[in-house]
């Protein structure tokens, strides 16, 4: 038996959302941009009905969404759109400012925007993976035409306060973009209720399809195009709809939502167990705020750095039994930055275990999980 518990990474995609989206792809296959026969006017409707789903969900209107490839490719018309439409307007306003825990789906476009004249601070984060509210706010100068803040970060699951930094942003005029995909499907998200002018999500994060996702964007906000071609999207998002996925993607958010409760509460409960079991193998620390039921952050994520061992030999070990995150970006070795910004060192990095939890995980699993890293930690401590 192999656990699957790397949810931040993938979410299977729900049968019923597979389902749903079967008759799509060759049965109803019109391209929702012709407006000229019945299937196709049947497809945008279909894309249409999606709009609505994503936006009753998410607290705002029909009209507001633009369906992408992803939350990376949301993320970068965001912020790429906003600085293109703020330059073609003259607007003095140049800065942008992040935190230092981002995705790099969003700290990679801010640092090429870095490089074409829009200069980038970052903000840090405390010890519990939470910002300061004071130190944001000295960081929303004059000259600071957005933030971005992703809600649920998807190594530490911490939730950054949004409602408090929404109305920062609006008492000094900046526009606010939130990366929710680790959010959305997960935590209740009003976007218009919160004031937030740019959001984005990505369908297999939330037992969705791979290959969409979406940026919700303020209605009159003005946001330069990234792709350009036949004008679909009202010239937002050039390119044909991808009608299966963006059907599948509504579907998803509508299924997430429906269970949400039940399964944070559930999840809750396993990440709690969890914990307990290893806390008690002793030299466990966990990262992120506490666990206790008021804290901020997702009911399904559990960090931990394992004290005393070495990262490789201990994730060569789990890997046999668990399907889980280290904290060191694989391809590089390099350590993650969200923990190194905790104040782990490299190797306690390369220590720590990203457990995140989702719809099917089961106490069977819980215990697995837990003898496994014991077995590991007996073998290299
Ligand atoms: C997964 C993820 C992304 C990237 O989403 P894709 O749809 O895979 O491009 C961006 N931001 C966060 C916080 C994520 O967890």
């Amino acid at each position: 038996m192999l656990a699957y518990l790397d949810h931040h990474a993938t979410t299977p995609c729900d049968p019923a959302v597979v389902a749903a989206m079967a008759p799509w792809w060759s049965e109803h296959c019109a391209n929702p941009a012709n407006r000229l026969y019945r299937p196709a006017l049947e497809a945008a409707a279909a894309v249409e009905r999606a709009r609505g789903q994503l936006a009753r969900v998410l607290g705002s209107r029909a009209e507001t969404v633009i369906f992408t490839s992803g939350a990376t490719e949301a993320n970068n018309l965001a912020l790429k759109g906003v600085c293109e439409a703020a330059l073609a307007a003259g607007t003095p306003r140049r800065r942008l400012v992040s935190l230092v825990s981002e995705h790099r789906a969003v700290l990679d476009p801010l640092a090429y925007l870095g490089r074409h004249g829009f200069p980038v601070s970052l903000v840090p984060i405390q010890p519990d993976g939470l910002v300061d509210l004071a130190q944001l706010e000295a960081a929303l100068g004059d000259d600071v035409l957005l933030l971005s803040v992703m809600a649920a970060n998807n190594e530490i699951g911490v939730l950054q306060p949004l409602a408090a930094i929404a109305a920062r942003c609006r008492q000094r005029g900046v526009l606010l973009h939130v990366d929710a995909a680790q959010a959305a499907g997960h935590i209740p998200l009003a976007i218009d209720e919160l004031g937030i002018d740019l959001l984005s999500l990505s369908g297999h994060k939330f037992y969705g399809p791979k290959g969409v996702g979406a940026l919700l964007v303020r209605p009159g906000l003005k946001l330069a195009a990234q792709l350009h071609g036949g004008g679909q999207q009202d010239g937002r998002r050039a390119g044909t709809l991808p009608v299966p996925l963006v059907v599948g993607l509504g579907e998803a958010l509508l299924g997430a939502e429906a269970d949400r409760e039940e399964r944070a509460g559930r999840l809750g409960t396993l990440r709690d167990e969890l914990w307990a079991g290893l806390e008690a193998l002793g030299g466990m620390e966990l990262n992120g705020v506490e666990l206790n039921g008021g804290a901020p952050r997702l009911a399904h994520n559990l960090n931990v750095t394992v004290q005393g061992v070495d990262g490789t030999r201990l994730h060569r070990l789990l890997r046999q039994r668990l399907a889980v995150s280290s904290g060191s970006a694989c391809s590089q070795g390099s350590p993650s930055h969200v923990l190194a910004a905790l104040g782990r060192s490299r190797q306690q990095a390369a220590a720590s275990i990203r457990f995140g939890l989702g719809r099917g995980s089961s106490d069977a699993e819980i215990t697995l999980a837990i003898e496994t890293v014991a077995a590991a930690v007996r073998e290299l401590r």
